[in-house]
């Protein structure tokens, strides 16, 4: 299963500030599940607690009640650099000369150990192994005596993929990297201003979406309001179309645009490129349901639910070890034997990895009774593993760098498979096909990196 890196959100200028911050991160949870926290000021003073596990876990009433303020940022994680320890949890809050910092990250930094490198040797001392501590670091070294500078200054030296919320005792910062990897949206609850990760979390709160934080903009906001600068605005865009595809919520919009009508339109173009005769199409729940209802709604085959989801398994039950992956697979999904008796069935999937969760899935689908078992795929084969913020295995262990299709259908134990294709899966988007980051697809990185990229590199 791939793993997104974080979700963030911010908020200025409200009486419960923590605990909007807290449902916040609660509908980002699928974002990341490592860990949480969240730093409040009320305006001179800035607190903050964070924990591993999920929000739910990691705050109680009784902390939420001790976080007072009016403004705040709060993050979830799973961690694309650095290990799952406390000490790796956002966000990071640190004092310097001019003041107090927090800093919520959602993204991946391509340069971090050179940068590391430097700033340790001429005396940083990091609390951390994460990207996003540099950052801090940057800023907070800065000769620049105005905040607005010495944070320019910082994204000056950073490359990557990165939406940050920053929090200073009276300000709330919005930053989204000029290229956009990474969706990030503003909204207004009555007199206060908020930042998410995603669309989804507004509607939780019951705010008003105002619009997307541009790519390459700086948004500061205080008591005076809003106020943007954008030194790096004017490069070519590189969103994340795996968003669209995978990991944003169905009910979020980003970059503009519905995922559950995006992640349809998907299905619909499938079965347009990859037909197959069969009695009926189904999602592997809850990822494909989307692109599957497309699938049956163009082909006319009709759609079931031939697999059951238990919702009540924990996340963290599923270890990374083989054996117990496998076991998790089993204990999650339960295929319906009356649904799947002596059927040609279609599955439909949003991405296939190293193929052995497929693998487990169909053998389990084989044993209550399927008769034919064809895959189709809503996107193009992964060959290649991404450096901006999602946490691909290497490109050994994706199954399509290494394999045929042929291969892929033979080891996963299907009838049939079929992928999207790459000008398919662009033509249907509805944005210009040059604003898309595809590079876990075709390889052309829009940020070549020439680091070492495992998510442990600086430890
Ligand atoms: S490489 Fe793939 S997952 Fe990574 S940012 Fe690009 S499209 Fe998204």
């Amino acid at each position: 299963m791939l793993k997104e890196s974080c979700g963030i959100f911010g908020i200025f200028g409200h009486a419960d500030a923590a605990r909007l911050t807290y449902l916040g991160l609660y509908a980002l949870q699928h974002r990341g599940q490592e860990s949480a926290g969240i730093v409040v000021s009320d305006g001179n003073k800035m607190s903050g607690h964070r924990g591993m596990g999920l929000v739910a876990d990691v705050f109680s009433h009784e902390v939420l009640k001790k976080l007072s303020g009016h403004l705040a940022i709060g993050h979830v994680r799973y961690s694309t650099t650095g290990s799952s320890i406390i000490e790796n949890a956002q966000p990071f809050f640190v004092k310097y000369s001019q003041g107090s910092i927090a800093i919520a990250h959602n993204g991946n930094l391509v340069n971090t150990l050179r940068l590391r490198n430097e700033l340790e040797k001429s005396g940083s001392i990091f609390q951390s192994t994460m990207d996003s501590e540099a950052v801090i670091h940057l800023i907070a070294r800065s000769n620049e005596t105005d905040l607005e500078k010495r944070v320019i200054y910082s994204l000056t030296q950073i490359e990557g993929a990165y939406c940050f919320a920053l929090l200073t005792e009276d300000r709330l910062i919005a930053i989204r990297d000029p290229r956009g990897f990474r969706p990030l949206c503003l909204g207004k609850l009555d007199d206060a201003y908020c930042l998410a990760s995603e669309t989804c979390v507004l509607d939780l709160i019951q705010a008003e979406y105002v619009r997307d934080v541009e790519p390459g903009e700086i948004l500061f906001i205080d008591k005076n309001g809003l106020h943007s600068v954008r030194p790096f605005s004017g490069m070519k865009h590189s969103f994340c179309i795996f968003e669209f595809i995978y990991f944003a919520r169905p009910d979020s919009d980003i970059f503009g645009k519905s995922v559950y009508l995006t992640r349809r339109r998907l299905g619909m173009q499938l079965a347009k490129e990859c037909p197959v005769e069969a009695d009926l199409v189904m999602p592997i729940p809850d990822s494909g349901n989307y692109a599957a209802l497309g699938y049956a709604e163009q082909s006319g085959i009709p759609f079931e639910m031939g697999i059951v989801r238990n919702h009540y398994v924990g996340r963290t039950f599923i270890e990374p070890s083989q054996y117990v992956r496998d076991l998790g697979v089993k204990v999650k999904l339960n295929p319906v034997k009356e649904i799947l008796k002596g059927k040609r069935i279609v599955i439909v999937e949003d991405s296939i990895v190293r193929g052995t969760t497929s693998r487990s899935r169909i053998r389990t689908l084989r044993n209550a009774g399927a008769k034919e078992i064809h895959m189709r795929v809503s996107c193009p084969p992964h060959r290649f593993p991404c450096f901006y913020g999602i946490d691909f295995p290497t490109k050994d262990e994706l199954i399509a760098s290494s394999h045929t299709l042929e291969e892929i259908r033979d080891y996963i134990g299907l009838n049939s498979i079929g992928y999207l294709s790459l000008e398919g899966m662009l033509n249907l988007m509805y944005l210009d096909k040059k604003e898309f980051c595809v590079a876990c697809f075709d390889g052309n990185y829009p940020i070549p990196t020439n680091e070492e990229v495992s998510k442990y590199r600086l430890e």
